[in-house]
């Protein structure tokens, strides 16, 4: 039985990857703070015997008895509204929680696998992203804290690897959607669903022509742990998600019918450094990890609205 540590694991993807381990029959331990994450979420887990959960902030120190045979680093807020709320937070969360858990990796020499974002490529000017572009980010804006934070997070893994011979696994996850996102989570598919259900205005912001590529969680999950078991020389990064391109007006539509709401669009301001145009590259998880997604965005978005309709 592997020994594995979730960080995050009571958030939204957290939750789904700990329920995929604890079938496998792995053991569990699941690190959180609960800041944007819930007990809710791992509810089912909390008395199964594989899994415990502890309840402690990624910076600070780990219990010194720890020792993992594999980590999945996926601690910090994922959604704009929470990571930007405390951006000297998230910028800690993503620096000084990627040294705690390479440095846990190190002592225990364990794999681990960075949750590493699409925002690393910030406004992209090379579009759909293959992992070999560099990105195009603002280091002072408002999205900076998360951007840079995994940006960092990232080389401190790359580092760790050269230095160390760490182990490492860097996966660019795009914009995946699913149950268990929370309702007031703050990002587009959760926001969209919850007024749809709601009959209330849908907020589209600015003129809702930029696009976003979502991937439904059970697609994504798979690929992570596919990354996890490729062999030691494969470090990545490689980007994972669904490279189906929506508009958010075709997004807003799709959800709209899909709820037979009779709710309106209202148009509000893009926040600054909202990227125009997102889209993954996939080739390189079609070849290395036999991958694609498999679910429909019409089939995903059903699976959600069913999950919203439940808690609001
Ligand atoms: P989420 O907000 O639902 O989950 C994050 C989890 O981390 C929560 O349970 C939260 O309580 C916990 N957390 C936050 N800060 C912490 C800290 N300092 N110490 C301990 N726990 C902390 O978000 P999610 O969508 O599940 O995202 C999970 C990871 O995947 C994040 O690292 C995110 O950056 C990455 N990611 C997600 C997406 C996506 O579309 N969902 C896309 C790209 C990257
Ligand atoms: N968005 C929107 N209305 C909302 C929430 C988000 O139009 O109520 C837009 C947002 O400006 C962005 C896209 O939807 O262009 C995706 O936003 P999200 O916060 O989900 O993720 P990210 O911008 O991090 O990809």
């Amino acid at each position: 039985m592997k020994k594995i540590l979730v960080t995050g694991g009571a958030g939204f993807l957290g939750s789904h990857l700990c329920d995929r381990l604890i079938a496998a029959g792995d053991q569990v331990i699941c690190l959180d703070n609960l800041h944007t994450g819930s007990r809710g979420n791992i509810a089912q887990l909390e008395t199964h015997p594989n899994f415990s959960l502890l309840l402690q902030d990624v910076t600070d120190p780990f219990p010194e008895s720890l020792n993992v045979d594999e980590i999945y680093n996926l601690a910090c807020p994922a959604s704009p509204v929470h990571y930007q709320n405390d951006p000297v937070r998230t910028v800690r969360t993503n620096v000084h929680g990627a040294i705690n858990v390479l440095e846990l990796a190190r002592k225990s020499n364990a794999k681990v696998l960075q949750a590493s974002t699409s925002e690393v490529y910030g406004d992209p000017e090379v579009h759909p992203q293959p992992e070999s572009y560099w990105g195009q980010v603002n280091p002072i804006g408002i999205r900076s804290c998360y951007d840079e934070g995994k940006r960092c997070a990232e080389t401190l893994f790359f580092d760790y690897w050269r230095q160390y011979q760490v182990r490492i696994k860097v996966v660019r996850i795009f914009n995946t959607y699913g149950p268990r996102m929370q309702k007031n989570d703050g990002r587009v598919v959760s926001n969209f669903i919850v007024s749809a259900l709601n009959n209330e205005n849908i907020t589209i912001y600015g003129d809702g022509l930029q696009t976003r590529s979502f991937c439904y969680v059970d697609d994504l999950i798979d690929a992570m742990l596919r990354t996890m078991q490729t062999q030691d020389t494969f470090v990545g990064p490689i980007n994972l998600g669904n490279p189906q391109e929506n508009t958010m007006l075709e997004l807003a539509t799709a959800i709209i019918a899909l709820c037979k709401s009779t709710s309106e669009l209202e148009f509000m301001d893009l926040p600054s450094d909202d990227p125009k145009r997102r889209m993954p590259d996939i080739d390189l998880a079609r070849k290395i990890l036999k991958w694609q997604p498999t679910v429909e965005l019409k089939d995903g978005l059903r699976s959600a609205i069913e999950y919203f309709e439940k808690i609001i």
